[in-house]
């Protein structure tokens, strides 16, 4: 008899479970486009060549490492709240961003929740049906009652528009909307932007509370662009949270980069909020790690490597657009007679592929192409060489 005889097997993590599956899978022709990770088109996880630079400064001129502020560093904050908000804007002069360098993208998201949990302890979270798996159990863990608004269609492969405006105009004051700013995970359809505008008004109109995390700025159209629903937040003068990550767009995920932004209505209110995030932060983990803040941060603040940044995401982007067409053109090619052009309508590192479950297990097995059971598929894994045999894979189970 232990302390822990009683303690149950979790349920193993999906998507790290497929991932186990793959590496022993022995199809020398596999390919894993279940985990949402960009690959070069060698196949390769890429080391960003701005990244690379920094890195190498760094070695040049090595620095100890003391604990940073329990927000993080005061440099990386600034550029994410310029990325988030844009640099020059009103948000940014009045200084009514409170914002805290986050453990990734995961932790920018769980400071908020926390923060959300001790500021209305019976506020409701409403996330999009489907969503990206972890959203429902870090609410959840942070002790709120999770529910879902309808988003995809999968009839009409699309989103059920009027179902999610109905459900957010039927929810309590104070219910805590989590959206997708662009590139949603996993189905790889974002609400246009006449869409968003109306979301923004019943946010305002029923006093929800605005949670968007932004984990794929810049993957989308670029990054002024997939940050625009941000803009009309702003314009509506609500006050919201944004969660940042850049483990994809700094290719950075072991790093651990991310953030927190809550729009407050004063400098002011922003300095109160933000003692209380610290808080939070302070009997978590009490402050983040020094390397990918440092890196990050660095890149954004240096106009040539900034730049050199730019253009890296603008790579991984355009390389994500053009296996979209190829799979289309391919999947034609190999004989699916079906319409699958709404691959192009997607957006981001997903695309839902509307394959079902049955047909995603025989891809798995007799193929030893590996995604989802839910038939998502991380376009951004595919590359020149493995593109073929994914579509002539797919070709024979629809
Ligand atoms: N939100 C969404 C929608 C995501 O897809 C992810 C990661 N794939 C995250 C948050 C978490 O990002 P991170 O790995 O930086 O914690």
């Amino acid at each position: 008899m232990s302390m822990f005889t009683a303690v149950e097997m979790a349920p193993r993590d999906p998507i790290l479970g497929l991932n186990e599956q793959f590496a022993a899978d022995s199809n020398p022709n596999k390919v894993n486009l279940g985990v949402g990770v960009y690959y070069d088109d060698n196949g390769k996880l890429p080391l960003l060549r701005c990244v690379q630079a920094v890195e190498q400064d760094m070695i040049k001129a090595p620095k100890a490492r003391g604990y940073l502020p329990i927000d993080g560093i005061a440099a990386y904050d600034e550029a994410v709240k310029g990325l988030v908000f844009g640099a020059g804007s009103e948000p940014v002069k009045s200084g009514r961003i409170a914002t805290i360098q986050g453990i990734g993208g995961t932790g920018g998201l769980k400071v908020g929740a926390d923060f959300l949990k001790k500021l209305d302890p019976n506020a409701k979270v409403l996330i999009s049906n489907p969503s990206w798996e972890n959203h429902r159990a870090l609410f959840t863990s942070a002790g709120f009652v999770v529910e879902e608004y309808p988003y995809y269609d999968a009839a009409k492969r699309g989103i059920d528009f009027d179902g999610m405006l109905s459900a957010l105009n039927a929810a309590p004051a104070g219910t805590i909307v989590v959206l997708h700013a662009c590139c949603h995970n996993p189905t790889g359809y974002d609400i246009r932007a006449d869409q968003w505008d109306q979301v923004v008004a019943v946010v305002k109109e029923k006093k929800l509370v605005a949670f968007l995390d932004m984990a794929y700025q810049g993957f989308g159209y670029g990054i002024q662009e997939d940050g625009a629903a941000i803009g009309k937040f702003v314009a509506a003068g609500l006050n919201f949270f944004v969660s940042t990550s850049f483990s994809k767009s700094f290719s950075l995920y072991g790093e651990r980069v991310g953030a927190l932004s809550v729009l407050c209505e004063s400098k002011e209110e922003a300095g109160r909020v933000l003692s209380q995030l610290k808080i939070a932060i302070r009997t978590n983990y009490s402050n983040p790690p020094t390397h990918g803040g440092a890196v990050v941060a660095t890149v954004l603040g240096t106009p040539e490597l900034r730049t050199l940044w730019e253009k890296e995401l603008g790579e991984m982007r355009d390389r994500i657009k053009l296996m979209r067409h190829k799979l289309v053109d391919g999947l034609a090619a190999a004989g699916v007679k079906r319409d699958m052009r709404f691959i192009t309508d997607q957006i981001g590192m997903f695309s839902y592929s509307g394959l079902s479950k049955d047909q995603m297990v025989r891809l798995r097995q007799e193929f030893g192409v590996y995604g989802t059971d839910t038939g998502r598929m991380c376009v951004a894994a595919l590359n020149s060489k493995n593109i073929d045999y994914v579509c002539q894979s797919i070709a024979k189970v629809i």
